[in-house]
């Protein structure tokens, strides 16, 4: 008898479209309102990112700044075209621990029709600036939910110093209350432990080979799709550099650059990939649990972590 073939699981590549002055890592050394002063690079690299996905026929969900979209809009058209998905990263790129619920009900929605109107395509999808929803902005679920969005991929459930939430489940799941998708980056559960193993810096700093083993084990033993993540500067490596930052964010921020780019060519050779929206919205998904977050509880396990300062 011939065995049924198994379909290697499909994992979502997602790519969070803003400049290098845009990040966390360096809100202390560029104030927001100097922003236009820093040459832009984001159209360029997100131009390079597309031409890798087009060479290696992945689909992507990206995740686009309403900043960027205003000053690109060829570019998010582009995005489309080339048949990626494309989603809201807000407007301004400001943590939610810095905004009112009724100021982020502002950025989401603007960024929306900002996107479905260059687009003609609804926009569901949906990431906070640095992983910002935390134990104190569990509020945003509810507001994503009002304004058309269905799904979130917010939350990283690990213990970081800069953001994470450790208790939150490791995959998918419907928030209570408001109904919402949250799809977290992906981790690895070693050691009583969840791992980072979803993209940013650690896909820079880890060993390649690590980073496989963690992705395979997920796919494989767990049968779970994974959620890789990265952003058009990490294959620039010729990105102006800004003075004044810390040893630790520099670290973070421009070690091996020049890395990113083969080593996500090696990644889509060694994964399946598609867009956020097909692999976790298509029908037969029906079953994801029901989780209620507490903010009390995580907060309290948390220990004060969501006052940090969050990257990425
Ligand atoms: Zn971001």
């Amino acid at each position: 008898m011939v065995p049924p073939r198994v379909e290697p699981i499909t994992n979502a590549m997602t790519v969070d479209v803003e400049d290098y002055f845009q990040v966390a890592a360096f809100e202390k050394c560029i104030q927001r309102e100097d922003w236009p002063r820093w040459p832009v690079r984001v159209e360029a690299n997100t131009r390079r990112v597309l031409e890798l996905f087009e060479r290696r026929g992945v689909q992507a969900t990206f995740f686009v700044l309403g900043w960027v979209a205003e000053r690109f809009p060829t570019l998010v058209r582009d995005i489309s075209a080339a048949g990626h998905e494309i989603a809201s990263h807000g407007f301004g790129h400001e943590r939610l621990t810095t905004l009112s619920p009724s100021d982020f009900r502002d950025g989401i929605v603007r960024t929306k029709h900002l996107l479905e109107d260059l687009t003609g395509t609804a926009v569901v999808g949906y990431r906070a600036p640095s992983y910002s929803i935390g134990p104190t902005t569990l509020w945003a679920h509810q507001e994503l939910r009002e304004a058309g969005y269905l799904y979130s991929s917010s939350i990283v459930p690990i213990h970081h110093d800069l953001y994470g939430m450790p208790g939150a489940p490791r995959f998918a799941f419907l928030v209570e209350g408001s109904g919402l998708l949250e799809i977290p980056v992906t981790t690895v559960r070693l050691w009583r432990r969840n791992w980072p193993c979803g993209g940013g810096g650690y896909f820079r700093l880890l060993p390649y080979a690590l980073f496989k083993r963690g992705l395979r084990r997920v796919n494989c033993r767990e049968q779970c799709s994974g959620v890789f993540y990265f952003h058009p500067w990490e294959v620039d490596p010729q990105q102006p550099r800004v003075p004044g930052v810390t040893l630790k964010n520099r670290v973070r921020h421009y070690l091996n650059l020049t890395r990113t780019a083969p080593r996500i060519e090696q990644l889509v050779r060694d994964f399946r990939f598609d867009r956020m929206d097909r692999v976790f919205l298509a029908p037969g998904h029906a079953d994801y649990p029901v989780v209620a977050l507490q903010s009390d509880e995580l907060g309290a396990r948390l220990g004060g972590i969501q006052h940090a300062r969050p990257s990425g």
